[in-house]
């Protein structure tokens, strides 16, 4: 049997690159989008071209119930994960923190990291070996903002990645013992489409020059270290917060 990846937020950018990496490994592959399903056709058409099983749902994973269907949908489908890859991560437009509404931080949180905790403890539930599951990996997507704070940017979304951070360390405690390695990438500036997001799409030509590589990273770049994790290779790497950053 092929092992099933479970990755949300997959029809683009870093999550989109490593439902393919894990396609061309062999994994089965269910990913979650949030609207652009045209995106997340192109994403599955991709995949099933290489021969594995893929399955694309909706799901807004600040919402428990759709966390809940889509963990359903997955185990349904293709089984319960082997992997999940807790990509789903959002940003508000740039600025200070003294001009940001308590809509836009509550937005931000809700999704970054109740949505991320949500699909924790679903992972936890159906995977740990205490529980009656096969055990498994989970691979959380944090930020290297966790550690710079992103200040005159998103000071919230750093905020929130270290929430990530500390979450990763607890529950890789939690499910050392029950089969289940938890670990997190701290992906510097990456070329994708969250740039956008915050109204600046060509944000990295700004940042670059303070990456001691001197550029931005590729979605393929972190995709390598997230199957990395998953993988056996990894077999003893638990609790792990490690930085696909360039150097920064
Ligand atoms: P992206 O290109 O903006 O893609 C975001 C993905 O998340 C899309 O698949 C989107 O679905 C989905 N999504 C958005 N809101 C959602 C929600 N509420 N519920 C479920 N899915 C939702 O993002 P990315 O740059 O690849 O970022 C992926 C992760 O890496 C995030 O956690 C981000 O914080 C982290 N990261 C990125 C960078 C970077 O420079 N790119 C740096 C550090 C960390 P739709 O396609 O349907 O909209």
């Amino acid at each position: 049997m092929a092992p099933i990846m479970l990755i949300t937020g997959g029809s683009r950018g870093i999550g989109a690159a490593t439902a393919r990496a894990a396609a061309a490994l062999g994994y089965d592959v269910c990913f979650s989008y949030h609207s652009n399903a045209d995106a997340a056709d192109l994403v599955a058409s991709s995949i099933e071209s290489l021969g594995v099983r893929v399955r694309a749902e909706r799901a807004d994973v600040s919402i428990e119930a759709d966390v809940l269907n889509l963990f359903d949908t997955c185990e349904a489908t293709l089984g319960v994960p082997d992997v999940l890859v807790n990509n789903v991560g959002v940003l508000g437009q740039q600025g200070e923190l003294a001009d940001f509404d308590a809509d836009r931080i509550a937005w931000t949180v809700n999704v970054n990291v109740t949505g991320a905790l949500l699909c924790m403890r679903e992972a936890s539930r159906r995977m740990s070996t205490a529980r009656g599951g096969k055990g498994g990996s989970v691979i959380n997507v944090s930020s290297k903002a966790s550690t710079l704070g992103s200040p005159f940017e998103y000071v919230d979304y750093a905020a929130t990645k270290g929430a990530v951070d500390s979450a990763t360390i607890g529950l890789s405690k939690e499910l050392g013992g029950a089969g289940v390695r938890v670990n997190c990438v701290r992906p510097g500036p990456i070329h994708t489409d969250i740039h956008a997001s915050g109204g600046e799409p060509d944000r990295i030509s700004r940042v670059a020059k303070g990456i001691p590589m001197a550029r931005g990273g590729e979605p393929e770049e972190v995709a390598n270290l997230i199957l990395w994790l998953a993988g056996p290779e990894a077999s003893y790497v638990n609790g792990a917060l490690i930085d696909v950053a360039g150097g920064r």
